[in-house]
């Protein structure tokens, strides 16, 4: 979609095709329509070469549940397909402790916490995940996935508990200087006053479904959004009236997408939407979940 199959360069207002290469691209245009009309066996090999090239791009997932996918082998597959970052999120003690297994802290980073919909735990197992945070702090990338839900997880979980437990989470982050990733389904308005209250500065409100208007306070407070493999009218247009150093893109799987492949689709969606190329909008969001979760600083606290 965003490559020339015919090897004529990147197509679009990126094109690296200067002035002294216009000639060369002609060239390899020519040569392009020449071999669809007499070798279409050839042609489909060149599509398929550049989809290689277009695989293995860079691509940073920030946010996902590991260890809720099917298969264990669609984590490799994922980051062989370009992949590179996954910012696994654990949502109760056995899915905490399982990041932590997986994260290696070069393509796989872990995120500790209890989200809404695991929030009614005792409180010594959320006084347990505390200490554990406390003591891996240095290793895990961030306190996550926590938040509120004021969907149909209010039926489970009071709404006072969810607070009380978000709450803990969050005074904890800042003690820690650790940024969030946070839930917001349908309480969006809740969330943003407590993250202003508690006066939080390191946030990443996932999957949000908020306006333009919330997503603009979000950006003027420094906090970042980002985009799930589904797009809407509304998505677009939040896309486009927001800088793109505060949006990253996540597949969220294997709730939203199938595997991490398919913040692929994400990227797409703030590529359509900022109307840059593929590549450009990957580097640029890979970037954004780099320096926001400051994963530069992980490798030197790995213990594997
Ligand atoms: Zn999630």
């Amino acid at each position: 979609m965003y490559l020339n199959p015919c090897g004529a360069g990147i197509v679009g207002k990126d094109s690296p095709c200067g002035q002294d290469a216009l000639q060369e691209c002609f060239y390899s245009l020519l040569a392009c329509i020449y071999s669809i009309i007499n070798d279409p066996m050839d042609t489909k090999q060149l599509i398929k070469e550049k989809t290689v090239e277009k695989q293995v791009t860079e691509m940073a997932d920030a946010h996902c549940h590991l260890d809720l996918l099917e298969d264990i082998a669609q984590i490799a597959e994922s980051i062989r397909y370009g992949v590179r970052t996954i910012v696994t999120n654990g949502v109760n003690t056995k899915s905490n402790m399982r990041a932590m297994e997986l994260a290696d802290n070069k393509n796989i980073f872990a995120m500790l916490g209890i989200d809404p919909e695991h929030a009614g735990v005792g409180d010594d197992e959320l006084e347990f995940t505390i200490k554990t945070i406390r003591q891996n702090a240095t290793r895990i990338s961030g306190i996550g996935e926590i938040g509120l839900d004021y969907g149909r997880v209010k039926e489970k979980v009071g709404v006072e508990r969810q607070k009380e437990v978000f709450g803990a989470f969050l005074e904890l982050a800042k003690e820690l200087r650790l940024p969030v990733s946070v839930h917001s389904r349908d309480a969006i308005v809740d969330v943003i006053h407590t993250l202003e209250e508690k006066g939080m500065e390191m946030v990443h409100i996932h999957f949000f479904e908020g306006s333009v208007q919330q997503a603009k306070e979000i950006e003027k407070r420094g906090w970042l959004i980002s985009v799930p493999p589904i797009n809407s009218s509304k998505r677009g247009k939040i896309i486009k009236e927001i800088a793109i150093d505060n949006i990253m893109a996540e597949s969220d799987a294997p709730v939203v997408g199938v595997t991490p492949r398919d913040v692929e689709k994400s990227i797409e969606i703030v590529a359509e939407a900022k109307r840059i190329e593929f590549k450009r909008a990957a580097d640029l969001l890979t970037q954004n979940t780099k320096k926001f979760f400051r994963l530069h600083t992980k490798g030197m606290f790995m213990r594997y």
